[in-house]
């Protein structure tokens, strides 16, 4: 369906003291769900509000509580399937997976860990015009997340809000496909820009609602191609697990710090062992979070309280019939229809919110001068004031009419610039504007004419120059611009100066 055609990066390869290192990057990303509900629970999700008002008895586990699927949270994991070109298994469970912590008050996460909802899919990683890299996603299973605990409130005592508990999260589990740092915060960048298309996470990092588990580990180099053939991971280094990370800057600058950890232990002679990993950014470092002896025993068992869950082809077939374009289709449209540069379509199609901004701008126009405008003068306008197009004070039609203003001749880029600052700043209907301020461009070549025999006149040392190097007409153009405050048209002043030069 998708004829890009991209060339597939080369690996981040680290110089080490005696050898060259490859890095091999798994992820595990939990995205919060969007829904209004809790996964087990009625109980809403809203962010913010005050502690503990959030909690159904059951997501507090009061005794003889019981869980009861949120059929609508189901509908989003499949969604975000289908949007992976994922397998959508129709046979489902649920797992207890049992620890203690203070913010998880049922002694057990619901999760699935045997028999996931959704199984083998792929997200296409771009790398820039032209280069990208296909991830495989091994699974994305659905679980509940935990609660809060609160330890910078009072100096004695921690404090729990269970607003989170039991909110579902979908884990999306990528096989170890990723070859560098950028390419880990390209993977999390699209996952994130695939998500929030489907609607089915908001993908706000800062809240938590996206964060990265990162699998790092170091190769020589043809190891991997190794393990590509036989898809066996003993030709794979031992891989360090680095919790929760919840900034794509972290993600790179962690995993960057982690494999020259690991290449120091290899050529040092030692042995890198398998264990659960924090960053710290204050210091730029990881540090040990528990080793592979210590890591817990969860217990996992099928959970009594909720039967397997199955689902029928049909609303699977329902779901996938009311997907929206996403992100690569939109973006090769976009590349087609309104011959773009891969680059440009990549801008507009980066939030499905600037995509429709701008096919409502390039409707029944220029697609490239309407890219060159969304981009250049409305992105960057919005940016100097942070904000999003969901907060642009110029509509799609106001920016339109701007283009069609130029399209017509009727005033220059120079002015449109003015005009659209104008616009931006008071509203207005840009034709009307023009109008009334007297922006038009001057068609009428008499007073450009008269202006450009007063240059000439006034510089006779000039008109020699320019004779003698007709480059030096740009001076005079200028001139005549400057004299009628911009409104000349500038092709018509160039003719019209290289005329009276030629005389
Ligand atoms: P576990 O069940 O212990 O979490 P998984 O096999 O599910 O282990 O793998 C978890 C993550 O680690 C996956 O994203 C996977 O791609 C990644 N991974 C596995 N082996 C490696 C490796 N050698 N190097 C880097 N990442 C790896
Ligand atoms: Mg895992």
């Amino acid at each position: 369906m998708l004829d890009l055609t991209y060339e597939t990066p080369k690996p981040k390869i680290i110089a080490g003291a005696k050898h060259d290192w490859e890095l091999v990057i798994g992820l595990e990303v939990h995205a919060q769900v969007s829904s209004n509900a809790k996964l087990f629970s009625g109980a809403s999700t809203k962010f913010g509000a005050e502690p503990n008002s959030n909690v159904a008895f059951v997501d507090a586990a009061m005794p003889g509580m019981l869980p009861v699927i949120n059929e609508y949270c189901v509908e989003q994991a499949v969604r975000t399937g289908l949007g992976l070109k994922a397998e959508i298994n129709l046979w489902s469970a649920f797992d207890r997976k049992n620890y203690f912590y203070p913010d998880l008050p049922q002694g057990y996460q619901i999760s699935q860990l045997y028999h996931p909802i959704v199984g083998e899919g792929e997200i296409l990683v771009d790398m820039g015009p032209g280069v990208a890299r296909l991830v495989r996603v091994e699974r994305i299973h659905m679980e509940q997340d935990a609660g809060k605990s609160i330890h910078d409130m009072d100096p004695n005592m921690s404090f729990v809000d269970l607003n989170r508990t039991g909110v579902a999260l979908m884990e999306i589990v990528s096989r170890p496909d990723i070859r560098g740092p950028e390419e880990a915060a390209a993977y999390v960048t699209k996952l994130r820009q695939i998500l929030r298309y489907l609607g089915t996470c908001d993908g706000n990092m800062q809240n938590g609602n996206l964060r990265a588990d990162v699998n790092v580990s170091i190769c020589r180099p043809g190891q991997y191609e190794k393990y590509q053939e036989t898809q066996d991971f003993s030709h794979l280094g031992t891989r360090c697990e680095i919790k929760n990370m919840n900034s794509m800057r972290f993600i790179q600058a962690a995993i960057d710090v982690e494999a020259r950890r690991q290449i120091a232990i290899v050529e040092g002679g030692g042995e890198v062992t398998q264990e659960t990993r924090l960053y710290d950014p204050d210091k730029n470092e990881t540090r040990s979070m528990r080793s592979k002896e210590e890591a817990h025993d969860y217990r996992y068992f099928p959970d009594p309280d909720l039967l397997p869950l199955e689902i029928e082809q049909s609303w699977v077939d329902a779901i996938a019939a009311s997907l929206p374009e996403l992100p690569d289709e939109k973006k090769a449209r976009f590349i087609k229809d309104f011959g773009l540069s891969e680059y440009d379509a990549s801008v507009l199609t980066a939030d499905a919110e600037n995509a429709e901004y701008f096919e409502a701008v390039a409707d029944g126009r220029n697609g490239k001068l309407a890219a060159n405008w969304v981009i250049n003068e409305l992105f960057g306008r919005l940016k100097k004031e942070d904000h999003d197009i969901s907060q642009s004070p110029v509509s799609p039609t106001q920016l339109g009419g701007i283009i069609d203003l130029i399209s017509s001749d009727a005033i220059s880029g120079k002015i449109a610039k003015d005009l659209f600052e104008i616009v931006y700043t008071e509203g207005g209907d840009p034709a009307e504007i023009v109008d009334s301020r007297g922006m038009k461009q001057v068609t009428d070549m008499g007073p450009i004419e008269a202006a450009l025999d007063e240059i000439i006149a006034a510089n006779p040392a000039q008109v020699e120059k320019a004779k003698q190097n007709p480059k030096l007409a740009g001076w005079f153009v200028g001139q005549v611009m400057k004299a009628t405050g911009g409104k000349a048209n500038p092709k018509a002043v160039n003719q019209l100066v290289a005329q009276k030069l030629a005389q």
